[in-house]
């Protein structure tokens, strides 16, 4: 059982990230409840994924503020944030040399999981991973390293889970059991956000979508937005929206 985030699971208020002169992300103000799917969506460099790391506590803020899992989002947060905060990254991030084993069990212990063995035991097998335990890193395809790398991000049972094109390269089997799987882990609690660019994934999987282009133009539930199941779709929204913006 993953313990309960406080309420909410991430008050972000006026984020904003600059690389030199370049503004990736400005002024985001994002609220996410335990238990709640939240979707980002954004054309190619909209700053998903800079807001993501921002949340993570990889990558301070320019400006603004806020708390993830009732961490405050500060510059020395990094190390308490990661405790209560599963990231999946667009590169996996695996020892290619070390086994799906070793790899999760050496994360499992960096993150101070009780019973290690036991829980990378779990984690693999609730990823239809179990089978691939001793196989080395390096060999594995695209989408089961994704799979591996969404298995270190839950290994401690974090409360906030941020997925950066979770389901990118999977087949639609695989994509379809990770979508319920973060439907399974958001009903026990986990607050999730999902940044990507499958619409319909974020239909089906988010009670509130924010459409990102450097500013959150939109954050709302797909009807609050202007979605009407065989009138207006997500598709129409979003580049209407986006193509203004
Ligand atoms: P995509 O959908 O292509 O993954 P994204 O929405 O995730 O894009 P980001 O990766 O957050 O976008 O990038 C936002 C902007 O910030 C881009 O212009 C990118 O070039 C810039 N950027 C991101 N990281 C850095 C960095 N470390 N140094 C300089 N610029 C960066």
């Amino acid at each position: 059982m993953i313990a309960a985030a406080p309420s909410p699971a991430i008050d972000a208020r006026g984020l904003t990230r600059r690389f030199g002169a370049r503004v990736a992300v400005e002024d985001v103000t994002l609220e996410v409840a335990p238990g709640e799917v939240v979707a980002l969506l954004g054309p190619n460099g909209a700053g998903k994924t800079t807001t993501l790391r921002m949340l993570a506590g990889l990558l301070a803020p320019t400006s603004g503020s806020g708390t993830v899992a009732g961490v405050p989002l500060t510059a020395t947060a990094d190390a308490a944030l990661r405790a209560r905060v599963g990231l999946l990254t667009e590169t996996p991030g695996l020892w290619d040399r070390l086994t799906v084993w070793t790899n999760l069990l050496t994360y499992a212990r960096l993150y101070g999981v009780t019973d290690p063995g036991a829980r990378v035991r779990a984690v693999l097998d609730r990823l239809g991973l179990a089978d691939r335990t001793n196989d080395v890193a390096a060999v594995l395809s695209k989408g089961l390293r994704q799979r591996v790398a969404l298995a270190r991000a839950l290994l401690h049972a974090p409360p906030v889970l941020l997925l950066d094109e979770p389901t990118s390269g999977l087949d639609p089997a695989a994509a379809r059991d990770v979508r319920r799987l973060v439907a399974e882990l958001a009903r026990d609690g986990t607050a999730v956000v999902v940044c990507t660019h499958n619409l319909a994934e974020a239909e089906a999987l988010a009670g509130r979508i924010g459409i990102l282009k450097t500013r959150l133009l939109a954050f709302d539930t797909a009807r609050g937005l202007g979605v009407r199941p065989g009138q207006v779709s997500l598709e129409d929204v979003y580049l209407a929206r986006t193509e203004e913006a």
